[in-house]
């Protein structure tokens, strides 16, 4: 019994025990599950936070780290776990953080935030702020340390660009000539920066903390509130100046109003007085140069109309000369025709030479006033090179001879025998070196040499020299002799004539022909003259078949040895320029070979000039080509001519009474039908540039300029009647240049 109450209370007790029990379990159970549900949290909150956390024990091994700081470090959890938090910082300062990091452990310095900078293993940076916190165990003693990372790398950023930008506007201002002020709507100065020390209005001591009522004039202050007023609702700069006077004098100054915001202005304000001063003088320059530009433009005009004057005045002169020339030479020619006893021979040769050289003097002055004026053309024709050396040659065979002198020709075997240029100018500089060499050495001789200097695809330049020994040129003369009117001896006794003008116009010449000119001489020793001329190479132009005959054939060129029968030897055949960016190109013959036939009879000219010598020159010179012709001396009474009798010709004098050669060809052209040309052909003394290109103008096939000789008139004869050349023997042409 006592046993089995015994049974039954212990099973009891155990019940009551069990009862009891229960809610201590559930409760244990429960935080059981608490804890661990709060260990994930917290693990979880560690590993996610935006910031970075890095656990160190007391030695300063990383026992862990979260995603961020991993991230701010650029490393994998498994390289930053285990490792010393020193190695992550550069080798260089890992002794120093070393013993700093085992200070802060143990509590010898104060934990205070800090920054360090961070370059990645990928080699980017980044900038932390470093926080650190001691761990402790549950005794309250330092275990280890939690050190968090906030990247502030883009605010370092942006407060280093804030810093850069001060910087740079306090160096600004430091060197800013201007005053910057900073206002409120009252205009009080809230901040006064820049200025000027040499002008103490310009100091922002003056200014800062005041208000501008109390340094402004009263003028300018309400010029400048308007300003201010106006800026502040356009939200565009205005300018205002105002004057300020002090004992110094008065000074202008400049200010520019700015916006800034509803409640604050900015002013930039600049002394201006040098400024405007410099305006004001530049203005003063400005009206000055106008007023001289005014002057220079009429002195430009008179010496324009001066030019001019001077022009017509030589275009008249040579007008007037080489009309009586024109006698002179005819007649001159006609009387050496005739039987004349020994002495007057002499007489009538000693007026030929005078009047050649004295229309080589009116030839010589005319070239050089076109030359001045720019009035010069050169030709851009084909013709022989080397025959053309050869006949300026042969011109003054007969003078060297007459001298006793030797002349000499050398013409390199390597030159082209044709070339295109201006062969007439380049004959005329030869004509001038060799005359001049003949006519300073009185025994020895002269010596031509032309041969060739360089070449491109299309031109060669060519060196013509000439060698004499005579009497030679000082050195101090040398500079000048290519001057106008210059002689080596210009003394009154001096013993070789001449004007001075021959070097001057050939030296103009030559670099018109593209090249140079010089001189190498000694007294007593001889000269040595050289020029170069670029020429364009022949071969630039082909020769088609010859057309026939018609108006245009006539007006262009004959080949200068045509490769046919005699019998058409005279034709005029045109050469066709090939390169087409040379336009003005056109090939004319430049030697003629002896005539083979003669003028078809019952050949008829007309002759339409009012000087009764020249007059009675042309019609003997016409009479001596074998043609028939009759003599007006007006433009009208050729026209009647013309209306009544069928000329092959008419030779036009350009200047008679009445009515004109230029009219008179006007009103035959007029009354030409379509199948008629009569030919007509200029014959003038004006010599002048322009006066052919206005003769053609007019309606005039030909042009020659007076006085004409035998060998001209056959030539243009030959170019305009059809049926052959002239009868008459060529005679010299000498001094008669167009
Ligand atoms: P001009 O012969 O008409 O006087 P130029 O201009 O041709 O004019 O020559 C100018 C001057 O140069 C001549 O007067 C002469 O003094 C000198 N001169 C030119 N050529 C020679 C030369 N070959 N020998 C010596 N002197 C020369």
């Amino acid at each position: 019994m006592g046993f089995l109450l015994f049974s039954v209370c212990f099973v009891l007790l155990i019940l009551v025990v069990n009862h009891l029990r229960r809610p201590a379990r559930r409760r244990a159970h429960q935080l059981a599950i608490a804890d661990s549900f709060d260990g994930d949290v917290a693990g979880d909150l560690f590993d996610t936070a935006p910031v970075g956390y890095l656990d160190v024990d007391r030695a300063g091994i990383v026992l862990r780290a979260n995603r961020r700081q991993c991230k701010l470090l650029g490393l994998q959890a498994s390289e930053v776990i285990g490792k010393h938090c020193a190695d992550l910082v550069p080798e260089s300062e890992r002794g120093r953080y070393r013993e700093q990091l085992l200070r802060r452990m143990s509590g010898q310095i104060a934990l205070v935030p800090y920054q360090r900078e961070h370059i990645r293993p990928d080699g980017s940076k980044v900038s932390m702020e470093m926080h650190e916190q001691l761990l402790r165990n549950e005794a309250g003693a330092a275990v280890g340390m939690r050190l968090s990372a906030i990247d502030v790398t883009e605010r370092k950023k942006s407060e280093d660009a804030a810093y850069q930008t001060a910087t740079e506007l306090r160096a600004l201002f430091q060197a800013f000539p201007d005053l910057f002020l900073r206002l409120n709507r009252e205009g009080t100065v809230l901040d006064a920066k820049g200025g000027q020390r040499s002008d103490p209005f310009l100091a922002p001591e003056k200014f800062a903390g005041r208000n501008l009522k109390q340094i402004l004039p009263a003028a300018a202050l309400e010029q400048v509130q308007q300003a201010e007023e106006k800026v502040r609702h356009s939200n565009a700069m205005e300018i205002v100046d105002f004057t300020v006077a002090d004992r110094a004098g008065s000074q202008t100054y400049e200010m520019r109003v700015l916006p800034m915001d509803w409640d604050q202005w900015i002013a930039i304000v600049r002394n201006i007085t040098a400024r405007n001063a410099d305006e004001q003088k530049l203005k003063q320059y400005a009206q000055e140069l106008e007023r001289k530009n005014e002057e220079l433009e009429s002195a430009v005009i008179t010496t324009r109309e001066a030019t001019r004057m001077k022009s017509r005045f030589l275009a008249n002169m040579s007008h007037e000369i080489r009309t009586p020339m024109n006698g002179v030479l005819g007649m001159t020619d006609f009387l050496l025709g005739t039987e004349l006893t020994g002495e007057q021979r002499e007489y009538a040769e000693s007026i030929k030479r005078s009047a050649d050289s004295l229309l080589g003097l009116v030839n010589d002055i005319l070239d050089l006033s076109r030359i001045e004026a720019g009035k010069l053309r050169m030709e851009r024709v084909v013709f022989p090179l080397r025959s053309t050396v050869e006949e300026t040659g042969s011109f003054f065979a007969k003078q060297a001879r007459a001298k006793g002198l030797e002349l000499q020709t050398s013409i390199s075997s390597s030159l082209p025998r044709d070339a295109m240029g201006d062969p007439g100018r380049l004959r005329q500089v030869l004509t001038n070196l060799l005359g001049n060499a003949i006519k300073f050495t009185e025994r020895g001789r002269v010596q031509r040499t032309v041969e060739p200097v360089s070449q491109t695809k299309d031109t060669f330049k060519v060196r013509f020299v000439v060698q004499d020994t005579g009497i030679g040129i000082p050195h101090s003369a040398h500079d000048q002799l290519f001057e106008s009117f210059t002689q080596v001896d210009d003394s009154s006794t001096r013993k070789y004539g001449g004007t001075g003008l021959g070097l001057a116009i050939s030296k103009q010449l030559v670099e018109m022909l593209g090249g140079e000119i010089g001189v190498e001489s000694e007294p007593g020793r001889g000269s040595r003259f050289w020029f170069t001329v670029s020429l364009g190479k022949a071969s630039m132009v082909e020769r088609p078949a010859p057309p026939p005959v018609s108006r245009t054939a006539q007006m262009a060129a004959k080949p200068v040895e045509p490769a046919r029968p005699a019998a058409s030897a005279h034709e005029p055949v045109p050469l066709k320029p090939v390169a087409v960016s040379k336009p003005a190109i056109h090939a004319k013959p430049v030697e003629q070979q002896p005539p083979t036939s003669a003028l078809a009879p019952n050949r008829r000219i007309l002759i339409a000039e009012d000087n009764e010598i020249n007059q009675r020159i042309a019609l003997r010179l016409l009479q001596k080509l074998g043609l028939d012709a009759d003599a007006v001396v007006n433009g009208k009474e050729a026209v009647e001519a013309v209306a009544k009798r069928k000329y092959d010709l008419v030779l036009m004098d350009c200047q008679m009474p009445g009515m004109d050669g230029f009219e008179a060809t006007a009103v035959i052209r007029s009354r030409e039908g379509k199948g008629r040309h009569l030919p007509i052909c200029a014959l003038t003394a004006n010599a002048m540039e322009g006066d052919r290109e206005r003769c053609l103008a007019a309606g005039m096939d030909d042009y020659l300029s007076k006085p004409v000789g035998l060998e001209k008139l056959r030539e243009a004869l030959e170019r305009w009647i059809p049926g052959g050349g002239a009868l008459a023997p060529k005679t010299s042409a000498a001094g008669f240049r167009n």
